[in-house]
């Protein structure tokens, strides 16, 4: 008798992929591409650093399952925590309703938060249950604040060209990708955009500290430009990553720090997916010395088991809601705010990058990527290869009709399609963004699993890449 408790026989009886196109609606994807020109794996479990498919195929995770796990998949450590509080308090309210889960994470979080000596420490944690949302919440929070004050006219935000912040309509207004802002452009708020600092082909420091500086000045006359009429920068502090993880220099942000101090605007930084060591610092902010007013946290937070995202904020945004009237609060809701299980799995998360010394062994793994990488750049096809930390991008020569407005595109055209077939049948998941391939793997990756990362890439760039 088949039954839904039995998943075994379903997998020897379903055949997944057509059920699968069947029902499902994918995310991010043509869906007219399925199933010829885009395999479909459907997965059955995950075990370290690889994906299992029902098959039996193993799939080595590089991108981290867009970028949310960090010490593999199914570790048992975070697994245990989660069904150790699922038999506990699985959910609650958080309006009126508290739980050690919420607090002990926020206690954590705060301690671990980037800290500059001279400005009072981020000290509130405001849970959303994913990153669009705490974007969303990190927007409202600095608008909301000055509205408070009786100052109504600081209502725009600047962000930075090239941005990611998510795909709800606020995030997106603050998003600078024309493949997924342009339809909804009609939609958006009215955002003012100010350069990147990306440090693209730049051959040493200096170049990339005055590609920095040029994107601060401009930053600086953008500002000046509207006097009192901003309320926040929003940026992701030293990878743009959904932009094709263009690398900036972390002078940037002191100067961006600086600017907003001297504007009264607050900085919102995005560290969605660069938090949690994935730019070798446990936060990117960390690497320029500055504290921003409002920080969000999600993806690798709960170590890539389960949606959260937390926005730190300071104590002054705090206590401008403070307050007799309740229109004065933050009347932010999401069902899951701060779910028990979610917030179990971050702490074992954070367990775990104390008991396994994560930092230092992603130095030793970040050395052995750099390692394995520079042979690449030999490629005919290659342009650039950057890292930051535990994130290697190797730029393509640009194709001439691959092109969305000099803007990296999510498995662009047909190159991205072929590079990501050929990976996969090397059995290695490699998603390009645009002209961008890029390994960003599981912590837990191991000398082996990282030469076969390399490996594929070479015989990827060798065969879907003969545009020289
Ligand atoms: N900000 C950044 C920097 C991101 O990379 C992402 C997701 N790729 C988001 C926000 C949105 O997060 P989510 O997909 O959880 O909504």
């Amino acid at each position: 008798m088949k039954g839904l408790h039995d998943a075994n026989m379903i997998a020897v009886d379903g055949d997944w992929r057509a059920r699968d196109l069947a029902v499902l609606w994918h995310p991010c994807t043509q869906m007219r591409e399925h199933p010829d020109a885009l395999p479909l794996l459907p997965v059955a479990r995950g075990e370290g650093a690889w994906l299992v498919g029902h098959d039996g195929q193993r799939v080595l995770d590089g991108v981290s399952s867009w970028w949310t796990n960090l010490h593999g998949h199914a570790e048992p450590r975070i697994a245990e925590a989660i069904a150790r509080q699922a038999r506990t308090l699985e959910q609650v309210i958080l309006a009126g309703f508290s739980h050690a889960p919420a607090v002990e994470l926020a206690e954590r979080l705060l301690a671990l938060a980037p800290r500059e000596a001279r400005r009072a420490p981020l000290s509130k944690v405001f849970y959303a249950d994913n990153g669009s949302s705490g974007v969303e919440v990190a927007l409202k929070m600095a608008f909301h604040w000055f509205h408070n004050r009786g100052i109504k006219g600081r209502t725009k935000f600047i962000a930075l060209g090239n941005s990611y912040h998510g795909e709800t309509l606020g995030a997106l207004s603050v998003g600078d990708i024309p493949l997924y802002r342009r339809v909804y452009a009609p939609l958006l708020l009215d955002v003012l955009f100010a350069p990147s600092p990306d440090a693209f082909g730049a051959s040493d420091e200096d170049t990339a500290i005055r590609c920095a500086d040029a994107a601060a000045d401009a930053l600086a006359e953008l500002l000046a430009a509207h006097p009192d009429a901003v309320c926040a920068l929003i940026l992701e502090p030293l990878v743009q990553c959904a932009g094709g993880m263009r690398m900036h220099h972390p002078h940037y942000l002191r100067r961006a720090r600086a600017l907003c101090d001297a504007h009264g605007v607050f900085l919102i930084a995005d560290e969605i997916a660069v938090g949690f060591g994935r730019t070798g610092t446990l936060f990117a902010c960390e690497q320029a010395g500055i504290q921003p007013d409002l920080l969000c946290l999600s993806k690798g937070l709960t170590g890539g088991f389960l949606p959260l995202c937390a926005v730190l904020a300071t104590q002054q945004i705090y206590d401008g809601f403070l307050d007799d009237s309740r229109e004065r609060a933050f009347l932010h809701s999401h069902s899951y705010s701060g779910n028990p299980l979610a917030c179990a799995a971050a702490l074992a998360s954070l367990a775990i990058f104390e008991s396994d010394d994560v930092l230092a062994r992603n130095r030793v793994t970040a050395t052995r990527m750099a390692a394995l990488a520079a042979p690449l750049k030999a490629y005919p096809a290659v342009r650039e290869i950057r890292q930051t930390g535990m994130i290697v991008a190797i730029e393509l020569q640009p194709e001439p009709d691959n092109h969305d407005d000099g803007h990296a595109v999510e498995i662009a055209g047909r190159r991205g399609l072929r590079m990501y077939r050929k990976a996969l049948e090397a059995g290695v998941l490699l998603r390009p963004l645009g002209d961008v391939l890029y390994w960003m793997p599981p912590y837990c990756i191991d000398d082996a699993q990282l030469a076969l990362l390399a490996t594929t890439t070479a015989a990827v760039l060798e065969e879907a890449c003969p545009c020289a």
